[in-house]
């Protein structure tokens, strides 16, 4: 079954929205739920005015009562497939506060770990098991970190804040340069560190130039090679993106020109992001990919026989209605 939903997924997008809770202090504030769903499957509605409802159709919808466990089943069967050879990407958009970084990293271990972690275990334990049962020679595993900051790319990994630049035309199509990797990880606990590390740069790193972690894209790229009985080689990755947050100045409050700098580059690169998935579902001739070091950088994993999943994440309070009304337009969009 995993299977077949991996080859419909090729060259697609799947979209889910997934909805956090209410925080202790949106409940104290007595906020309310501008969110419907769980009647008709992946329908999503909002309520507008006494009468009109807003609604939007998904691939899925996680609500309140989904944990980390639900999350990771839906991207279980594509990790799977990287290590099969495929180029897989997910995405987190939305508002900041509204579940990107819980819902891509969350803790390291336990209950409450996300996507990332889930995958590193996920990975190790296909590798293993590939060998153990001899439909594997060897393997090899390697992963690399980046932030997105005004437009610019910075290596997560080593002591971080070194910029990287993008080199077109190579054999893999876009190439990364001056960016470090960690080569031969050889364990999930090894993988968790260097995960562990990097997210922990990105907040340092952000805190440095005066900016929110939040006002960032955070890219984890995991490279699987492996090698058959026969000597085959297959190559596949994993690319996880926790996006900035997707809000409008206006909520910022006071803006300075810093921020306005920053909200400018944030809104191209996500606008960015949407031209290419749209024209890669209208198939066009020309994917728009350099308009944005975002879509450059993730060119080879988006489109072609890649395969992505984005995760809309939605606060469900009534005070975010109107960001959470253009999260969902643009992950619909997406579809
Ligand atoms: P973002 O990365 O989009 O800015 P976060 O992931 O940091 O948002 O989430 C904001 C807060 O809400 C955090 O304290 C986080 O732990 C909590 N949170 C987010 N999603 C959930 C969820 N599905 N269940 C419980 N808590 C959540
Ligand atoms: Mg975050």
């Amino acid at each position: 079954r995993l299977h077949n939903i991996v080859q419909d997924l090729k060259g697609k997008i799947r979209v889910f929205v997934r909805v956090r809770p209410l925080s202790s202090g949106e409940e104290a504030a007595g906020c309310q739920h501008a969110l419907r769903y769980g009647g008709e499957g992946s329908v999503l509605a909002m309520p507008e005015g006494r009468l009109a409802m807003k609604t939007w159709d998904f691939d899925g919808v996680l609500g309140v009562a989904d944990g980390q466990v639900d999350v990771f089943r839906e991207v279980q069967g594509l990790v799977v497939s990287a290590v099969d050879g495929h180029n897989v990407c997910l995405f987190a958009y939305g508002q900041t506060g509204s579940g990107k970084t819980h819902t891509m990293f969350g803790d390291v271990e336990g209950p409450e770990a996300g996507i990332s972690p889930r995958a590193a275990g996920e990975i190790f334990r296909v590798l293993e098991r590939n060998t153990e049962g001899g439909a594997m020679d060897s393997w090899s595993l390697s992963v690399t970190m980046l932030e997105i900051y005004n437009d610019q790319i910075y290596c997560l990994m080593g002591e971080g804040g070194k910029k990287v630049s993008l080199k077109f035309g190579g054999k893999e199509g876009v190439e990364i340069v001056g960016a470090e990797s960690q080569d031969e990880v050889v364990s999930e606990a090894e993988l968790l560190a260097v995960l562990s590390r990097g997210s922990e740069r990105r907040r340092t790193s952000s805190t440095a130039m005066n900016a929110d972690s939040s006002r960032s894209h955070m890219v984890v790229q995991v490279k699987i090679r492996s090698l058959s009985l026969t000597g085959k080689e297959t190559t596949g990755k994993v690319t996880i993106v926790d996006l900035a947050g997707s809000e409008r100045l206006s909520k910022l409050g006071k803006v300075g020109d810093e921020q306005l700098r920053e909200t400018r580059s944030i809104n191209k690169s996500l606008s960015s992001l949407g031209d290419v998935i749209a024209a890669l579902k209208k198939k066009s001739s020309h994917i728009p990919y350099r308009n944005h070091p975002l879509t450059a950088l993730l060119s080879d994993s988006l489109g072609g026989s890649s395969k992505s999943l984005l995760f809309v994440c939605c606060s469900p309070a009534d005070y975010n209605r109107s960001e959470s009304v253009s999260s969902l337009d643009f992950g619909f969009r997406c579809r």
